[in-house]
């Protein structure tokens, strides 16, 4: 399969995942989740009209998207892994939406950052719905005190909630969760499903998924 053929697919398999969850298709995103993918098969979804990416490393953000930037001005790029605060610089510069804020630090540093730039990049705050020690994310009973802040004290602009699932357990269980989360805080925005879960992120509500393998194929090891 093509990536062109990849990317038909999920189109239709959204829309009807979409539609018998009673939404419109129109409000849930494709993030094609180009991480660790060979330049041809970016090359390639870009041919196929694709222009919204993710990536979960700043510095190999900036080899797969610094130059295609300039070709493709209507590009947009996610960050969907965990920042540190001596990348925020590069990340306000290259992202178009954080998916991944966590801790105070980071929001303050982001906050200030994007004052420096005159960026004001959209914002999502990653939630351990979890509860995982190795995971990133603030947990559930913190979700509104991190919200708070972000919003109140550093002014960032938090448009919604992205959460990664344990292996282990149903991710439709997490899903559920971070729409009531979301709802809570009357946040608009979820991110939530990847390849092997992402219609049932639908039909729980979300706004975009992040689809790397369904879209690309298999990933370089490492
Ligand atoms: C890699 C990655 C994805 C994509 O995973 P696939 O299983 O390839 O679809 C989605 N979200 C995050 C945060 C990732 O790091």
């Amino acid at each position: 399969m093509s990536v062109a053929d990849n990317l038909k697919d999920l189109h239709k398999i959204i829309e009807t995942a979409a539609g018998a969850a009673g939404r419109d298709a129109a409000r849930v995103k494709l993030v094609a989740v180009s991480k660790k993918q060979p330049e041809a098969r970016i090359d390639e979804a870009l041919a196929a009209g694709q222009r919204l990416f993710g990536e979960n490393r700043v510095q190999e953000a900036q080899s797969h998207w610094l130059e295609r930037r300039l070709q493709y001005p209507d590009l947009k790029l996610h960050l969907i892994g965990p920042l540190q605060t001596n990348k925020v610089k590069d990340a306000v510069k290259l992202f178009d939406v954080i998916e991944t804020v966590d801790r105070e630090k980071l929001a303050h540093a982001l906050a200030k950052e994007m004052a420096a730039q005159g960026r004001d990049l959209p914002c999502f705050i990653q939630v351990n719905t979890g509860e995982e020690e190795q995971k990133a994310g603030v947990f559930p009973t913190e979700v509104r005190e991190f919200y708070d802040y972000c919003y109140y004290e550093c002014g960032l602009n938090i448009k919604g909630l992205m959460c990664i699932p344990p292996v282990d357990e149903p991710a439709a269980l997490h899903f559920g969760l971070l729409k009531k989360y979301a709802d809570e805080l009357d946040l608009k925005e979820l991110s939530m499903g990847m390849s092997a879960d992402f219609e049932q992120a639908i039909a729980l509500g979300a706004t975009s998924v992040r689809v790397g393998t369904g879209v690309f194929g298999a990933r370089a090891a490492g």
